[in-house]
């Protein structure tokens, strides 16, 4: 259980790039860094691609006014020269700048933590994960979704055999907020289906990657062998940038799945959902719900698996935090994977790799997993919905 009592000796001196006042993800990571007050403390920021706004925001956050930079080169520079000088970075920009500000980092000696999806091309994650070896820096990516310990419950009843041989994965992350043209308005959203911006992909970009490497948490067994991708842009001027996809999966194990992502389904507030389905019993992850596991074993009447209960497993307990009296969240999903990145960073710069070997979180190899999600799906999708290798 946690309790806030420190994993690492010191807090990591942390800025952010991106997340300002307008931007929808960067209270995630504040509420993920900041949570316990002994992994992480924000001291600089770039916080806005609007200097000055960026600047009021931080100030605001309680940031040394001194240390709202205009830019992140400028960071980079300026914190480099102090000896209190910032020793970790988060990215919470439009995907198009990832790949820029993480070298920009990496070369400015920093840990990363960066949003997914996280490049474009795969060759950029294989130039940027050597990058971090040279440098022996960690690179972690907000699957912030990803923290909560239910996960940790599922990924050990496969492990142990609770549900048999895993036989099918059904996956889901669907919304309908984007069900009308909402770019207009919307300029977190304009972004999103601008390909210069946002890469190949929307929705399988935005959201499905998340599901994707849930599911590999879950079932890191289980390696996609094949797929096929059907996507489409319901609202035309989109296009080719999709707002609704399905794809099939083939696994090497003989399994198999299908993934639905989607943000045009209308009425649906948050179908995040993960069913891994064994030979013997079915185990189920509703983000909406995210206290709970649906059990049900063939056969027997259907069980909730609750949250904080002595029956779990101890990987999931190890990460609870309020009891299971109280509801948990996704403050405490995202502050579960920050911490991980705060005792992987920490075990870098010690060179304790035998640490690092043991601890699950999501790093460069899931970013580049991720990219290679969304680039298959999209080459399967455009040559006509075919089944390609993964
Ligand atoms: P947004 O458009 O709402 O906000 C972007 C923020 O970055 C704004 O504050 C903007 O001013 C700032 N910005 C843009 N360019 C900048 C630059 N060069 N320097 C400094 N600041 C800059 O975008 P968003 O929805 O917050 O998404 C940002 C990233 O987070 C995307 O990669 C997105 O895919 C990801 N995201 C992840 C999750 C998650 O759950 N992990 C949720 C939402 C978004």
């Amino acid at each position: 259980m946690l309790n806030g009592e420190r994993l690492i000796a010191k807090p990591y001196r942390w800025a952010m790039v991106g997340g300002g006042r307008t931007g929808n993800v960067g209270y995630k990571h504040r509420i993920g860094a900041l949570r316990d007050n002994t992994a992480f403390e924000l001291v600089a920021g770039a916080f806005d691609i609007d200097a000055e706004r960026g600047k009021d925001f931080g100030t605001n956050l309680g940031v040394d006014p001194s240390r709202c930079y205009a830019d992140y080169k400028t960071m980079f520079a300026e914190e480099a020269k102090r000896e209190d000088g910032i020793q970790v970075v988060s990215i919470a920009t439009p995907n198009g700048t990832h790949y820029e500000i993480t070298k920009a980092a990496l070369e400015a000696g920093l840990h990363v933590i960066c949003e997914k999806p996280l490049f474009f091309e795969e060759e950029e994650g294989i130039e940027i994960k050597k990058l971090a070896e040279e440098k022996g820096k960690i690179i972690g990516v907000t699957y912030g979704f990803s923290g909560h310990q239910l996960l940790l419950q599922m990924r050990q009843m496969v492990e142990n055999g609770d549900l048999g041989e895993i036989r099918m994965l059904d996956l889901r992350y669907t919304h309908g907020f984007n069900a009308t043209d909402t770019e207009s308005a919307n300029a977190s959203q304009k972004w999103r289906v601008d390909p210069k911006v946002a890469g190949k992909a929307f929705v399988l970009g935005d959201i499905s990657t998340h599901t994707y490497y849930m599911s590999r948490l879950i079932c890191p067994e289980l390696k996609v062998k094949e797929l096929l991708c059907d996507r489409q842009s319901f609202i035309k001027s989109r296009a080719p940038m999709e707002d609704n996809a399905y794809v099939l999966m083939h696994y090497e194990n003989g399994a198999v799945g299908r993934m639905w992502a989607s943000s045009v389904n209308a009425g649906c507030m948050d179908g995040h959902r993960i069913r891994i389905i064994g030979s013997k019993a079915s185990v189920e992850f509703s983000d909406h719900q995210p206290n709970e596991l649906l059990y049900e074993i063939q056969g027997q009447p259907p069980q909730k698996l609750i949250r904080g209960m002595s029956y779990l497993y101890d990987e999931c307990n190890a990460d609870e935090r309020l009891g299971a009296l109280h509801t948990e969240g996704l403050g405490e999903s995202w502050a579960n994977i920050y911490l991980k990145f705060a005792v992987a960073m920490d075990a870098k710069d010690r060179g304790d790799e035998e640490t690092l070997k043991n601890l699950v979180y999501p790093g460069i190899d899931a970013g580049i997993e991720g990219i290679h999600w969304i680039n298959t799906c999209v080459k399967s999708a455009d040559e006509g919905a075919v089944w390609v290798k993964f």
